[in-house]
């Protein structure tokens, strides 16, 4: 008999179908993933206990799946045999990038997925949805293949270049009824928007469905009471895709348990705050089994008002070093072991963020690493792809910062990442 751990918590009510889904989902990992065989070999668990036994409480008590570990998974992933379609990826947690292979099944399933979701914030056959990214490549692209799926009017990506407050003035001649963005894009350019749609009749834009970053409160407000339009944050990760949804009762963002399974490893027994804990039912070509996300959440308790029976979280950011700039996910880690690369030992660092005409990212290094910043600046680029794009493109400026090298002092009392953006004035923007 496993015992499962008492600080997880499964949020939401298991049906009997997702139960058997879980129960395919664990076969299939079992049969087709040595990674996974081991490890439910060294939980005890028989295919035979997987045909019979309940799914759930075999699930939980599996060991659980870190992003270090991602790197064996993707390789079997791709030799699996399954004919992989398509490749998402990201700049992972520990600086190995994320991969998350696709097959054409699971395709159509997170386009159906996707769709669903949309749905929810009431995208329909009305809509006109601009897709705006710094990034055609990413995300956006499957957006639009479920945005047409619903039928919607038109959907389209709007791939806005470094200087984007110039492009978006141009967005009110195509007209959308719906924005889908990353808040940084937003908060950069909410004067042109402002300009382009405040108390402007004959604009017809009702909603924008933030993704890959959570938008302050402060912004949310100006957004609502200036452009007068609906909000919704869409929550989802580069290695499990689609997670959840803000509903228009506007308290927390629905996990859709029966896609994915959500555990919340919570601080203290009696704690609603704690990280998730992700296991995938529909990503037969790379099953994720109690994977920890490192997202931070807080379980919102009772039902909601839209009637949707789907568990509820506050999201409340990255429970390790994570950065988002302009969406993409960078690490403390990953540039800390890009910096000192070359060096005998690692050092200290400090990373500060802010944004005034745009976005920077300072490094401050000690002293002696001074004579190194050109080799810096080229390891960095080259062991951080998404940071290269966003430099080369313009929407990020980078630059170091030098201190005394004992200046430092007790690094667990030094903050590793200082973040100024926050503090967003929209006088100065
Ligand atoms: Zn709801």
């Amino acid at each position: 008999m496993m015992r499962t751990d008492p600080t997880m918590r499964l949020l939401g009510a298991v049906t009997c179908e997702t139960r058997e889904r879980l129960r395919e989902v664990l076969s299939l990992a079992m049969r087709e993933f040595d990674f996974y065989a081991k490890r439910f070999r060294a939980s005890g668990v028989s295919p035979e206990d997987i045909r019979h036994d309940d799914p759930v409480e075999l699930l939980r008590g599996l060991p659980l799946l870190e992003a270090e570990e991602l790197d064996e998974l993707a390789a079997e992933s791709l030799s699996s045999g399954r004919r992989i379609i398509d490749m998402e990826t990201s700049s992972g947690t520990t600086g190995v990038r994320k991969r998350r292979f696709i097959s054409h099944e699971d395709d159509a399933s997170e386009t159906e997925f996707l769709a669903e979701l949309f749905k929810v914030c009431g995208v329909d056959s009305a809509s006109r949805v601009a897709c705006l990214d710094t990034d055609p490549l990413t995300l956006m692209a499957s957006f639009t293949k479920a945005l047409h799926l619903i039928g919607v009017e038109e959907a389209y990506m709007y791939c806005v270049g470094s200087d984007f407050r110039e492009m978006l003035m141009n967005l009110p001649r195509l007209d959308p009824t719906v924005i889908i963005t990353v808040p940084s894009i937003i908060e950069r350019s909410f004067e042109a928007l402002r300009s382009q749609y405040a108390g402007r009749p004959g604009t017809r834009l009702e909603k924008i469905i933030f993704v890959g970053e959570p938008l302050s409160a402060h912004m949310r407000r100006l957004l609502e009471s200036t452009l007068g339009v609906e909000i919704f944050g869409y929550y989802g990760a580069s290695e499990t895709s689609a997670l959840g949804i803000e509903c228009g009762a506007h308290d927390g963002i629905h996990l859709f348990t029966d896609h994915n399974l959500a555990e919340v490893v919570n601080d203290r027994p009696d704690s609603d705050e704690g990280e998730l804990v992700v296991t995938t039912l529909r990503q037969g070509a790379y099953p994720l089994l109690r994977y920890a996300l490192k997202d931070r959440v807080a379980v919102i308790s009772g039902a909601c008002s839209c009637g949707l029976s789907h568990p509820r979280v506050e999201v409340l950011g990255r429970a390790d070093d994570g950065i988002s700039i302009l969406g993409a996910k960078i690490t403390y880690n990953a540039i800390h072991s890009a910096v000192y690369k070359d060096a005998d030992r690692m050092g200290a660092m400090q990373i500060v963020l802010a944004r005034e005409a745009g976005e920077s990212l300072t490094v401050v290094l000690p002293q002696s690493m001074r004579d190194q910043e050109a080799n810096v600046r080229k390891a960095l680029m080259y062991a951080q792809p998404d940071l290269d794009f966003l430099i080369s493109s313009k929407h990020l400026d980078l630059s170091f910062s030098y201190v005394e090298d004992d200046s430092f002092g007790d690094e667990r009392k030094t903050r590793k990442v200082v973040d100024l953006r926050g503090r967003f004035d929209p006088a100065k923007v």
